[in-house]
């Protein structure tokens, strides 16, 4: 497809957002580029030398932002109002459509310092970089709605970090996905009185991220929306094992893309309590409380909302999110258990056995998805998984083990593989074993194939 640049941004205003300039990097190695998701929105075609200009020089793409914008937001951090933060590291790069005519956003992380960077640098570590890949990667694989890492470039400088052995090497990223607009971005309108403003942001996530015209309701209409596509991030995150860490308010996307990827851990076995994030003492965001910590944050955006309707139709909005995340959980379980659904109240009495055979037994998770996948339990699972294999009896398979996948292991994301990937670019500039695992990941979500909406 041709590249199709937009600039839509710009109709809500200037008050949303600070053209700013990207820091000029001592050097460019480029070092990830995505041409799959390239190919969607007709970037494919740049040479090297061309993609190195726009996303680690960000010379600007023809008919796109003519500068960067740093985005304006607040939003509450483990629980407590921020007012002083908004794009401290990154700015919304460029506009564009993809091949399916949706609007695409291209934002950075790492670009320099901006308005908001308070005492931070505005970089990103390699290491960072790496992590961000493995992770959005692995989790498109499991069917969780993400932003995709587009191109990774590291930059030559050296940076201090208290959780890296540092100095440490430094990268710009460049994610993909629709929209940067955050939960924090209506908190901000809201703790500063700008109703009109909220009003115009409301119309630009309805037309352009759920196809409707604002009109009648279009507060509470965007708010079940939220709450409907969050519930079912929420879903999948638990279905996937991941944890997020850091389900701050800005780092909730009103599209429900889950986006901003820093402590992320995959949890090795169903424990609820098993946290990503080292600061995150209380367990806050701990794997079995993603879901409760998402609700949490879009209740935020309901408050927010309030200024500008009636608080009956928003409570009404929310209600919706329970449902929507039991539906979408059992959902998902089917999915990665790759079994076809049967009906709403059979397979919620599937998924409640398997999620009480995984945390009983403190099975590895990923192996036990590998095993199961078609809904045949190898005989090893034992008397704790007599539950699940008698509701499975009543279950086919939603995809044939015919791919060359299943005769080998199951592919993780666990820390101690992360970590060794990581090693090999840190001691031997190795960028092998990361190329190597994104193509595994490539190679299990062929086998995995096609989503349960599909
Ligand atoms: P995060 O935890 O990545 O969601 O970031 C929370 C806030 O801190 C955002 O406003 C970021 O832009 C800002 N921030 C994080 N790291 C840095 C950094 N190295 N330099 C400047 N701002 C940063
Ligand atoms: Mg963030």
């Amino acid at each position: 497809m041709d590249f199709t640049p937009q600039q839509a941004i710009l109709e809500l205003g200037d008050s949303f957002y600070d053209p700013v300039a990207a820091a000029r990097f001592p050097q460019t190695i480029l070092r990830f580029r995505n041409d799959r998701a390239a190919a969607q929105v007709g970037l494919e075609g740049l040479s090297d030398e061309q993609w190195i200009a726009h996303f680690g020089r960000f010379e600007p793409l023809k008919g796109s932002l003519p500068t960067p914008l740093a985005l304006r937001y607040h939003g509450h951090q483990f629980r407590v109002y921020n007012p002083e933060i908004g794009d401290g590291r990154g700015f919304l790069f460029a506009q564009m459509r993809d091949d399916k005519g949706r609007l695409i956003d291209l934002g950075t992380k790492g670009s320099g310092q901006t308005p908001y960077s308070r005492f931070g640098d505005g970089r990103l570590t390699l290491k960072g970089g790496v992590r961000e890949i493995l992770a959005t990667e692995m989790l498109e694989a499991l069917n969780v709605e993400t932003s995709r890492t587009f191109s990774l470039i590291e930059t030559g400088e050296e940076l201090y970090r208290g959780d890296e052995p540092s100095p440490t090497r430094s990268s710009v990223l460049v994610r993909m996905s629709h929209g940067h607009i955050r939960i924090g971005t209506f908190q901000r309108l809201a703790h500063f009185q700008e109703t009109e403003a909220m009003e115009r942001l409301v119309a630009y996530v309805l037309r352009q991220f759920y196809g409707e015209e604002p009109g009648e309701d279009a507060p509470a209409r965007l708010l079940a929306h939220v709450a409907e596509r969050t519930a079912t991030m929420a879903a999948r995150f638990m279905a996937a094992g991941f944890v997020h860490g850091v389900l701050n308010s800005d780092n909730i996307n009103v599209t429900g893309e889950s986006f901003d990827y820093g402590p992320w851990r995959f949890a090795p076995f169903w424990e609820s309590g098993f946290t990503a994030a080292y600061f995150d003492h209380a367990g806050l965001y701990a794997f079995g409380r993603q879901p409760e910590a998402i609700y949490w944050d879009v209740m935020q955006l309901a408050i927010a909302l309030r200024q500008i309707a009636a608080e009956e139709p928003l409570i009404a909005a929310m209600e919706g999110f329970a449902d929507v995340y039991q539906r979408e959980v059992t959902a998902a379980l089917l999915w990665r258990l790759g079994v076809a659904p049967r009906s709403a109240e059979a397979d919620r009495v599937l998924a409640g056995v398997l999620e009480k055979a995984l945390a009983e037994t403190l099975t590895p998770i990923d192996q036990f998805f590998f095993d199961a996948f078609g809904g045949t339990l190898p005989e090893e699972y034992g008397e704790a998984f007599d539950d699940l294999r008698g509701q499975l009896a009543f279950y086919q398979p939603r995809k044939a083990r015919d791919h060359g996948y299943w005769s080998g292991a199951p592919c993780s994301m666990l820390i101690d593989e992360v970590e060794t990937i990581w090693a090999s670019i840190a001691e031997s500039d190795d960028w092998e074993p990361l190329h190597a695992k994104v193509a595994a990941i490539r190679r299990m979500a062929e086998a995995l194939g096609g989503s349960d909406k599909a």
